[in-house]
């Protein structure tokens, strides 16, 4: 696959109301200026130098400049929760005004504000290489398989299949830093599920779900799912099961690129890795035949949701105006 097929595949499933298209373009009119950076040389596949790899720094920047386009919500006011780095912060502590403010970017996830964190433009490139070369890894052993992919396979991987390639130091520099870097600074609040990048699911506890291409870990998550499908009917399908570190990563980066660099927007979306509840046993949820749909808001309205929001047994796990940081999202099933 040619990088714009690539793109338009990228693309066209997504729903977002801004086109992600001119972040690449950006890319490649750039691509003089990044010759010459001292951080970046797209003409190497690696850093330029052994000492850049210790320097590197996942440096979020904040574009205060951004100017909202028409329609889109009065930037809301900076949010500047943590005086010290190293003390935890809570989204209780914050200020009625801050709420206010925090809720009008969740209820508005897909708009761009003010004081949006942007990824550092000059790590732009290693953000797409990074997130190509994870696809490779997932277009060689399917996306079935791929939603329980271990890091430490996805090493094995990339340097067993040509077709795959080894993973250079500046791309898991990068995926260590998009997993170690504190989400706070870009506007998520949900809890760390996995500790360490190398964090596994075995593949003994997991059960794949027949027409689904996924998997659902066994115990309480396959018996909620099942217990929902039979009683609000066949209708009902699993949209995504359970989800390893590596299948969190290349989702988060795909809707980082899709967000142009902007990591708040990106992860009012998606959680980052190591944040995401469906590396523990929460699931997606939909309606045959409902398409991209099943994950807007829209889901809400269904005869199916209904009906599941009546079950009195199902709980999800970002309901409207939660304080996690992500939209509402009536189609993840929480489990306890
Ligand atoms: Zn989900």
């Amino acid at each position: 696959m040619n990088k714009r097929e690539f793109l338009e595949g990228f693309f066209t499933a997504s729903t977002v109301t801004f086109g992600g298209h001119f972040m690449w373009q950006r890319i490649s009119q750039q691509s003089l200026l990044l010759a010459n950076s001292p951080i970046v040389d797209p003409r190497n596949t690696t850093l330029t130098a052994g000492e850049n790899i210790a320097s590197f720094q996942f440096t979020p920047i904040e574009l205060k400049s951004v100017q909202p386009a028409e329609g889109i919500p009065i930037p809301a006011p900076v949010i500047t929760p943590e005086k010290d780095p190293n003390i935890p912060f809570e989204v209780a502590d914050l200020e009625e005004v801050q709420v206010e403010s925090y809720l009008r970017k969740i209820r508005n996830f897909d708009a761009i504000f003010a004081s949006d964190i942007y990824l550092d433009p000059r790590y732009e490139p290693l953000l797409l290489r990074t997130t190509q070369h994870l696809s490779r890894v997932e277009r060689h052993i399917g996306h079935g398989h791929f939603n329980l992919m271990s890091f430490d396979e996805m090493l094995q991987h990339g340097r067993d299949f040509s077709q795959i390639g080894k993973f250079e130091a500046d791309e898991l520099n990068f995926i260590e830093e998009v997993f170690f870097a504190n989400p706070h600074r870009y506007g998520f609040f949900g809890k760390k599920i996995s500790a360490e990048i190398t964090d596994f699911i075995p593949r003994h506890d997991v059960a794949k779900i027949a027409n689904t291409g996924h998997y659902l870990l066994r115990g309480e998550s396959e018996t909620l799912y099942k217990q929902i499908k039979k009683d609000v009917g066949n209708e009902v399908i699993l949209t995504s099961g359970v989800r390893s570190i590596v299948k969190q990563m290349h989702l988060f980066l795909a809707k980082a690129i899709e967000a142009n660099g902007n990591l708040s927007r990106a992860s009012r979306s998606l959680a980052p890795p190591g944040h995401s509840y469906h590396g523990v046993g929460d699931f997606d949820i939909g309606k045959i035949g409902y398409g991209a749909k099943n994950f807007t808001a829209d889901f809400s309205k269904t005869a199916e949701y209904q009906k599941i929001a009546r079950l009195g047994y199902v709980d999800i796990r970002y309901p409207t105006d939660n304080l996690f940081g992500v939209r509402f999202e009536p189609w993840h099933i929480k489990i306890t």
